[in-house]
C-alpha cells in the first residue's frame, strides 16, 4: 500500500497506480505520460477503442481540457461535482487521442475522494483512469479487490467506495442545437440532469438499451461464476430444471445474490457481493428481480446486473 507521496512519484515516473474514488477504484496514469496510458490498456487487457475518463480536482482544471465550456457545462459541473458524474465534452489538443480512443471528445470527472483529490492537486495534472480490474470483469470497490484483480499494481488505499458503481455518463454536444445525452446510467439520475437543465434550451436524448458509449458493451462487470437473472416467478427448487431446459447444462448448486432494498445501499454492496459469491462452492449465482427494482433509482444497478448476467429466465 502506497502513501500519497509514493503514488505521486510512481505516476511521475510513468507508472500506473490504483486510486480510490467514490464510485470504484481506478487504474490511474498521468494524462501527460503516454507510456503509462498504454500500460493501463495493457494491464487491463482493455481494447483500444474503449476511451478513458480523465479525473480532475476542480472545475477550473476541467475547463483546461475542454474545447468549449458553456453555461450548460458549468451548470452540470457546479451542481454535481465533485461527484459520480462524467461529462463527455468536446476536447482540445491537450488531451491525447490515445486516451479518447481517437474521439474528439473527452470524458471528464471531478471525483469525490479526498485522497485522490489531494493526489491530483499535488501532481497538478489530471489522471486518466478506468476501473482497476481486467476488462469486462467485476469492478473493484475495495483495495483488497484491486489486489485480487491486478496483483502487480500498487495501490493507494482509500477504504471502501461509498457509491460502489461507475459514474453516470452524460454527453454535451454543441451545434445548431445543444444535445444532452445519457450514455451510461449511474447513481446521479437522468431526471436530476434534466431538472438541472430545465432553464436551458436543450434537446435531451434519452438512451435506450442499445446505445452508445464505446466500450459500454452488453457483456461487462462479469463475475467469475455465471449469474442467472430471474425475471419470472420461479421457485428456487425449479431453477435448476429451468436452466437445464433452456441451456442444456447441469447446474445444481445455486447461491442467491441478495441486496438491500434501498438503491443507494444496494449499489454499494453489488460488486463486493458478486466477488464474494463467486468464491462459494456453487455452480451459479442467481438474482431475483422484484417490482421495486423497476424504479429509476434502481436503473443503474439493474444495468450492471443485466450486463453481468449470462443467463436470463
Ligand atoms: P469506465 O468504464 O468507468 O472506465 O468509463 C469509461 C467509459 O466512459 C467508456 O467505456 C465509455 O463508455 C465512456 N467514455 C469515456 N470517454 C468517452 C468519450 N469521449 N465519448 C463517449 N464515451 C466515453
Ligand atoms: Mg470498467
Amino acid at each position: 500500500m502506497l502513501t500519497e507521496d509514493q503514488a505521486a512519484l510512481l505516476l511521475e515516473q510513468s507508472d500506473v497506480v490504483a486510486i480510490p474514488t467514490e464510485t470504484v477504484y481506478g487504474l490511474a496514469a498521468r494524462i501527460d505520460r503516454p507510456e503509462a496510458i498504454e500500460k493501463i490498456f495493457r494491464i487491463k487487457e482493455r481494447p483500444s477503442f474503449d476511451p478513458l475518463i480523465v479525473h480532475v480536482s476542480s472545475i477550473e482544471q476541467a475547463k483546461l481540457y475542454a474545447n468549449e465550456w458553456t453555461e450548460i457545462h458549468q451548470k452540470l459541473a457546479s451542481q454535481f461535482w465533485p461527484g459520480p458524474l462524467t461529462l463527455v465534452v468536446s476536447k482540445n489538443d491537450k488531451v491525447s487521442t490515445v486516451i479518447t480512443s481517437g474521439l474528439d471528445s473527452v470524458g471528464l470527472r471531478y471525483p469525490q475522494h479526498l485522497l485522490t483529490l489531494s493526489l491530483i492537486n499535488k501532481i497538478g495534472v489530471p489522471l486518466a483512469a478506468p476501473s482497476a480490474n481486467k476488462f469486462g470483469k467485476t469492478s473493484p470497490t475495495t483495495a483488497q479487490h484491486v489486489k485480487e484483480s491486478l496483483p502487480e499494481v500498487e495501490i493507494l488505499d482509500g477504504g471502501d467506495c461509498k457509491v460502489g458503481i461507475e459514474s453516470t455518463i452524460v454527453s454535451i454536444q454543441n451545434g445548431s442545437s445543444v444535445k444532452v445525452q445519457l450514455l451510461r446510467p449511474g447513481m446521479i439520475q437522468w431526471t436530476q440532469i434534466k431538472e438541472a437543465l430545465s432553464g436551458f434550451q436543450v434537446e435531451f436524448i434519452d438512451s435506450n438499451k442499445k446505445i452508445m458509449a464505446p466500450g459500454n458493451l452488453e457483456d461487462h462487470y462479469m463475475p467469475e461464476l455465471p449469474l442467472v437473472l430471474v425475471e419470472t416467478q420461479v421457485a428456487k427448487s425449479e431453477l435448476k430444471f429451468k436452466i437445464k431446459e433452456i441451456y442444456k447444462k447441469e447446474f445444481n448448486n445455486f447461491v442467491e445474490l441478495i441486496l438491500s432494498k434501498e438503491a443507494v445501499i444496494a449499489a454499494r454492496e453489488l460488486y463486493a457481493q458478486l466477488r464474494k459469491l463467486s468464491q462459494s462452492q456453487s455452480d451459479a449465482i442467481y438474482f431475483q428481480v422484484e417490482e421495486y427494482m423497476k424504479n429509476e433509482d434502481w436503473l443503474p444497478i439493474m444495468d450492471r446486473i443485466t450486463k453481468a448476467s449470462t443467463f436470463k429466465i
